[in-house]
């Protein structure tokens, strides 16, 4: 039986106009209380076994959603006294815990694919995966750093110094954590934190907060964390404003569409020549070589607010002639995302392929010179990024500045839009036609969103 824990200790206080005296877990949403869209997700996802936190209003949660018997599951209610932060709470109920639980925020709206969630974390070996998703104010959020195989590295809280480059990944609130990582908490919970490397906590406080104290400390103890990065819906409802945006989006079908068990649509983009000057036969090898063209972050912020998945493919051989090595790589990509999160734009992916085919030169790392699968015009990342964000094909785009993406669009069976940047389709590499030209980035995506179909 697969545990779930609901934490629903919020009081709501900016939203009281709203909610009365109802506690903020059970504002409506689509005419329901926000946390029986909570419990019919988990139960869809086979999370039978639910342990509901409540403080503020406990008796109203408890008589909102009784013993579970009305969707099937078991539900318990676990009734804090006082606050105790969101990690306090969990810990207090130790013993009743299973050996994994997934936990989520009573006062967010969430649609995950939780069953892939579940199993993402079954097959990383972590302690703890985070869901993490790129946002559109990364600069004012809390931001997780993670490696190429997505173990977390770091957690930066804002504020960010300026000229730091940072990847958009903020942790959203709902995490897939083993009991046993927490075993170590649990004497200390109602005193301070176990670990020097938890922040947040004044000694003698009895507040403990997963993403401000545990987790923070189970980094600075070597604990392996996994940052489960996803584009799918999470949003707190804190205040009027963002209440009535996510009613609105839910209205819309934005909040069923998210879900990654619904086909997404997603515009697949190049990176050199297409988001970004090209610098010189060479490629982007450092940071300060990348700057943004004209209009690039409207553009993405368009496939942002329309709810089409915007994917960067790029090949990179600069990797395997050794001009530039995969962290430095990493570092221009966080620029991108940092310069376009300035403009409240952003990526939900970058895929590179970081191999070269011709081996014989000065510096070059042998190990990837190698005919890959992925390398365009091939379409290994294509299908890569298809099935990690279950892409409708048929329904999704390339744009792209030479006529390698042209083919690769053709390769992979995607409509494709070349732009007169970069390149222009000039390169005379491939015989490719594209569905649809046009000068920019911004044109094209015009151009896809009006021949969308949903
Ligand atoms: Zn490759």
């Amino acid at each position: 039986m697969k545990q779930a824990l609901i934490l629903a200790g919020g009081k709501g206080t900016r939203l009281k106009d709203r909610l009365g005296d109802l506690p903020k877990p059970l504002i409506r949403v689509g005419g329901k209380p926000l946390l029986e869209h909570q419990v019919a997700l988990a139960w869809h996802h086979g999370f039978t076994d639910i342990l509901v936190f409540a403080c503020y209003r406990a008796d109203a949660i408890q008589e909102a959603l009784g013993d579970g018997a009305r969707w099937g599951v078991r539900i318990r209610h676990e009734l804090e006294a006082e606050p105790r932060g969101t990690a306090g709470a969990v810990l207090a109920a130790y013993d009743r815990l299973a050996d994994t639980l997934l936990v989520l925020y009573g006062d967010t709206m969430v649609n995950v694919d939780l069953s892939r969630l579940w199993q993402a974390h079954q097959a990383n070996g972590a302690e703890a995966t985070l869901f993490l998703h790129p946002n559109d104010h990364p600069l004012d959020s809390d931001l997780v750093e993670v490696d190429a195989t997505g173990r977390i590295s770091a957690f930066h809280n804002r504020p960010h110094p300026p000229g730091q480059w940072r990847q958009n990944l903020v942790n959203a609130g709902l995490y897939v954590v083993n009991r046993r990582a927490l075993e170590p908490w649990v004497a200390t919970a109602d005193r301070s934190p176990p670990c020097a490397g938890a922040t947040g906590v004044k000694p003698g406080s009895r507040l403990l907060d997963f993403g401000r104290d545990v987790f923070p400390g189970m980094l600075a103890a070597g604990v392996h964390l996994h940052g489960y990065a996803s584009p799918e819906y999470i949003k707190d409802i804190g205040t009027p404003e963002r209440y009535d945006s996510v009613c609105a989006e839910y209205d819309a079908g934005v909040v069923h569409r998210s879900s990654l068990e619904v086909p997404q649509v997603a515009v697949f983009l190049d990176r050199d020549g297409t988001l970004v000057s090209e610098v010189s036969r060479q490629g982007v090898c450092s940071p300060d070589q990348l700057e943004l063209l004209p209009g690039v972050a409207e553009a993405i912020r368009s496939l942002n607010r329309a709810g089409v998945r915007a994917v960067v493919i790029t090949n990179q051989p600069v990797v395997a002639k050794g001009f530039c090595s995969e962290p430095e790589l990493q570092v221009i990509h966080n620029k991108l995302e940092t310069l376009l999160g300035r403009d409240h734009a952003f990526l939900d992916r970058i895929y590179y392929c970081p191999h070269h085919p011709e081996k014989g030169f000065l510096g070059e790392r042998p190990e990837l010179k190698v005919d890959c699968g992925c390398r365009k015009p091939r379409t290994g990342l294509i299908e890569q990024a298809i099935g990690e964000l279950n892409i409708a094909r048929e329904e999704s785009w390339l744009i792209g500045d030479s006529t390698t993406d042209l083919q690769t669009a053709r390769n992979a069976g995607l409509r494709s839009v070349l732009v007169g940047t970069g390149y222009g389709g000039k390169d005379g590499r491939h015989s490719a036609t594209p569905d649809h030209a046009c000068a920019t980035l911004l044109e094209a995506v015009r151009h896809v969103l009006q021949h969308s179909t949903r």
